[in-house]
């Protein structure tokens, strides 16, 4: 049912965007989809589609998804990394570094539209 929900409000962002845009219909949603999000890809695609339905802007919308890792900082090496599972300390030096995004997340990054 989480997706579901995940899926609506995609839906509404999605579709307001591309009225902005003056768009006739939606070709494409990038999506950053942290690895700790919970979300599942398929369950989510299968909801879009049906609530984005055969004449909406979004209708035959195609959703494509980028993994994207935890995200850590390291301030002994000035650098951003992301750890293997299990194991969160820098590769680089072995400190624990900072969290800096928890890769729970779901993001839209771009939307292709046709105007
Ligand atoms: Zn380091």
């Amino acid at each position: 049912m989480h997706e579901l929900a995940v899926a609506a409000q995609l839906l509404q962002l999605v579709e307001a965007e591309a009225r902005k845009a003056g768009a006739r219909r939606v070709l494409a949603v990038h999506l950053a989809l942290g690895e700790n999000s919970h979300i599942n890809e398929g369950a989510l695609r299968f909801h879009f589609e049906r609530l984005a339905g055969w004449e909406g802007l979004a209708s035959g919308a195609e959703l494509r998804f980028r993994r994207e890792p935890m995200r850590f900082r390291c301030h002994e090496c000035d650098a951003d990394y992301a750890p293997s599972v299990g194991d969160w300390r820098c590769p680089g030096c072995g400190r624990l570094g900072k969290l800096v995004d928890a890769g729970d997340e779901l993001r839209v990054e771009d939307i292709e539209v046709e105007v």
